[in-house]
Formats: C-alpha cells, structure tokens, sequence
C-alpha cells in the first residue's frame, strides 16, 4: 500500500490516494470546528481519539452485520479505507432530546424518546446543511429511493448496536451523525467516522458530557473528555 496524492483537505480530517484506486487513506487532525464554522481550535491528540475510536466501531459493526469503509489502522492518526462517492447526507439518529433539536421544537434537553428518531441534512456547507425529508433527497437525485431505505435501516441498526456497546462502558449514547457511500459496484456502505466529534455521549450515572459539546459550548476538559471515553473504549 502506497500513500500517493492528497485529495482533500476538510475541516477535521484529510484524504489521500492510494496506488489502489479504490482506496484512499483518511488522516486525522486535532483540528475542531463548530457553529457552522463559527468556532474554530484545536483539541489535542483529538486525532488520535477519532481514528482509533472509529476503527474500532466500525469493526464492532461489521461483526454485526453493518458494511462499512474499514480495511486497515496504519497509525495512531491513518487509517486505509474503502474508496466511496459520499451519499450526500448527514445522517442524524436521536434516542435523547439535545443539541438542534431541542432549539428547533423548544423542549429541554434529556428527553428520552421511546423510539429512535432519524433526520436528514444535505451535506452542502454554503447552504448550511439544510435540513431535508426523503422526498426532497429524492427530488434532489442525492439518492434513489432503495438507497434511502437501505441507509435508513443500516442507521438504527449501528443505533441498536452502539446503543448497546456503549450502555455496557456506563455511557448514554445521546445522538450521532453518519454519513454514507457507494463503493465502485454501488453497494451502501457505512464511511466517515463514529467519535465524540459526531456523537453525544453522556455517562450514564454522572450526566456528565464525555463529547464536542464541551468544545463547542466552552465548557472546559474537552482533552480530559475525548481521553475518558478512549480509556473507557479501550481500557486503562
Ligand atoms: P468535512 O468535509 O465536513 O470538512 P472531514 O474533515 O472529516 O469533513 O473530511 C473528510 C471527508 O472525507 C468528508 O468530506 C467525508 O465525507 C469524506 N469521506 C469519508 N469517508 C470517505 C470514504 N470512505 N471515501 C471517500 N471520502 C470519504
Ligand atoms: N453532528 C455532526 N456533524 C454535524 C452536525 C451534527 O457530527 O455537522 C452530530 C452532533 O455531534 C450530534 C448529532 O449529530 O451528536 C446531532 O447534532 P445536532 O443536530 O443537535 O446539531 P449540533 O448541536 O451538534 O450542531
């Protein structure tokens, strides 16, 4: 496997060619934004926690059944992974009540649901990732109608599963955000990441908040955050 050509550079992460077209090498950054943009820092050694972090789950949800980009850790920081064309959509799943959703229908946050939710945002930074239903993905062309129900299904199975695996390490898996690709024959299959970047993870007995919200709501121990929920993944 050979690191060729950067092919871009994003907000917290950059991807890089391989001489297997149909790989591409993500590497990490301690890089965070927020608020759209707004809020921009560093988290430290950030990088490192999302990598192996998302590895791990992802080969968590393989054993479970979920396809996803996972092939091969090289480092701390690279991971090799499948090579998609990103579903343009960001995947919200919701088992709590916090963050944009509870602005956007005025309720407190901590509300359990008694079922999961799902929501759609197109995934288009100059419009602000707009939120959207199926029928607009679909008027949109952003996927076909077979490919909304099968990424739907695979988010509240990775829901049933995290839900699960992080309920067993005393942490509350709040809400998350996936994204999706095609792979070169059209399979759906599971790519980003899976991290305190895109997930709310609040411990179960404490409420504390173990995610990017201490980033973004400058709350203090961001670092002592993403480190508590690394050691609680991976052990001391
Ligand atoms: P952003 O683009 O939002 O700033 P990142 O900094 O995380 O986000 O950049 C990583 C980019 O790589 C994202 O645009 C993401 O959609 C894309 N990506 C993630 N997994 C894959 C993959 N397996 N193949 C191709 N692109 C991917
Ligand atoms: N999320 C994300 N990237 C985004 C927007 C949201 O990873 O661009 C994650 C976020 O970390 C949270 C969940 O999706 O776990 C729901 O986020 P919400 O809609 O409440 O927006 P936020 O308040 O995070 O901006």
């Amino acid at each position: 496997m050979e690191k060729r050509e950067q092919l871009y550079e994003g907000k917290a992460k950059k991807v890089y060619a391989t001489d297997d077209p149909n790989l591409v090498i993500v590497s990490y950054k301690d890089d965070a934004t927020a608020l759209d943009g707004l809020k921009k820092g560093t988290i430290a050694g950030k990088g490192v926690v999302n990598n192996r972090m998302s590895n791990f789950l992802m080969q968590l949800l393989e054993k479970n059944g979920v396809k996803t980009h996972f092939v091969e850790e090289l480092s701390d920081r690279e991971t090799v992974v499948k090579k998609v064309s990103i579903v343009p959509l960001e995947v919200i799943i919701r088992n709590v009540s916090a963050g944009h959703f509870a602005q956007r229908y005025g309720v407190e946050e901590g509300i359990v649901f008694d079922e999961p939710t799902i929501e759609f945002s197109y995934k288009n930074d100059d419009l602000h990732d707009p939120l959207l239903n199926a029928y607009h993905a679909l008027a949109l062309k952003l996927a076909t109608r077979e490919e909304i129900e099968e990424i739907k299904s695979m988010a509240f199975r990775v829901n049933d599963v995290l839900k699960a695996f992080f309920k067993s390490l005393n942490v509350n898996l709040i809400d998350f955000k996936l994204e999706f690709g095609r792979t070169a024959d059209g399979t759906i299959i599971l790519a980003d990441e899976i991290s305190p970047d895109t997930c709310r993870f609040w411990d179960a007995s404490t409420g504390e908040k173990l995610d990017k919200d201490r980033f973004r709501r400058d709350m203090g121990g961001v670092e002592d955050a993403y480190k508590e929920m690394m050691s609680r993944v991976f052990g001391n």
